[in-house]
């Protein structure tokens, strides 16, 4: 049976430690399995060093509490510092700007994009009483437009009219016109995704970011690509300036590592969590509950 993180550092800190200060060789030995932790919840390797680096600093030298065990409190420094690390306060999203204000939409095929989409206007609407215009700006393939003009439907938000042959950019334009002439207050714009990140699909994004100005640019990412989250992170973040991150499918096995990656190299808020198909599968980020999930 699995062997949480706590019970693991109890056996090796309680046999080590005399009651005092943490020494050095006490904070490496769990260190050790904190590490182990960390790369099981996939958390990038680059990642897990300065996690490591941090806790070490906090906790050498740090005096044993009389009311807690030596493991108790290394575990509750490890569970701090990933608190941090993630974020310590929920974000939302920030709709503070002159409407129609645009939420640009990224990320890989595949990571549920399009579904956030959804998933997010319904929310504004339902919750903030927000009136929201979805574009789908996929011109590649038909499809990812259909499928956002049917879950508009069923979320009861308009998506804006296809017209056939016109570019990402000259759609994007067109979203922002007619949700400034039909009063709205947010226009989500939901970019084209490729399976793996490239060059075409960071230009087309940079270039309706440029044609939109949007106040929100959300990467969406599956917390199921592990190692992967990193790369795909950064090189959105870079391109276009990330304000935040959804996280989908944290419904499944995934043990969040993902989230700690990817606000870690990109110091990006994650804003919201996907946690099923269902439109309203949708969650804000409690960075306690997902530290404790990369525990185990
Ligand atoms: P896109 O290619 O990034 O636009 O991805 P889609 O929005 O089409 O989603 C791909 C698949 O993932 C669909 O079957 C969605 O229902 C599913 N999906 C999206 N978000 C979640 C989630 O949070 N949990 C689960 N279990 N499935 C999700």
């Amino acid at each position: 049976m699995f062997e949480g993180l706590s019970d693991k550092l109890s056996n090796i800190l309680n046999s080590l430690t005399r009651r005092g200060a943490l020494t050095e060789e006490d904070v490496n030995a769990a260190l050790r399995e904190v590490r182990r932790a960390l790369l099981e919840a996939d958390v990038a390797l680059e990642v897990v060093r300065s996690f490591t680096d941090k806790v070490r600093t906090r906790a050498v030298g740090a005096e044993v509490i009389k009311s807690v065990s030596p493991g108790q409190q290394v575990v509750k420094i490890v569970h701090d510092q990933l608190v941090d690390m993630l974020g310590a306060q929920a974000e939302v999203i920030d709709l503070n700007a002159a409407p129609p204000v645009g939420i640009l939409m990224v990320g890989l095929q595949g990571s549920g994009k399009t579904t956030t989409t959804a998933k997010i206007a319904k929310r504004l609407t339902d919750r903030e009483k927000r009136k929201v215009l979805l574009a789908s700006l996929d011109t590649r393939r038909p499809a990812a437009m259909e499928q956002l003009a049917v879950l508009g439907k069923q979320v009861g938000v308009d998506t804006l009219p296809i017209v056939a042959g016109q570019s990402a950019v000259q759609i994007a334009r067109r979203a922002m016109e007619a949700a400034r002439l039909g009063g709205y207050d947010v226009v989500m714009l939901d970019t084209a995704g490729r399976v793996t990140v490239d060059e075409g699909l960071m230009m087309e994004a940079a270039e309706v970011k440029a044609a939109t100005n949007p106040h929100e640019v959300l990467l969406v990412a599956d917390a199921l690509t592990g190692q992967d989250a990193v790369n795909t992170a950064r090189a959105f973040d870079q391109r276009l300036g990330v304000t935040g991150i959804v996280l989908t499918r944290m419904d499944g096995d995934a043990r969040g590592g993902a989230a700690l990656s990817m606000r870690a190299v990109t110091g990006k808020p994650i804003k919201l969590v996907g946690t099923g198909e269902k439109v309203d599968a949708l969650e804000e980020f409690h960075p306690s509950r997902v530290a404790n999930r990369i525990l185990g």
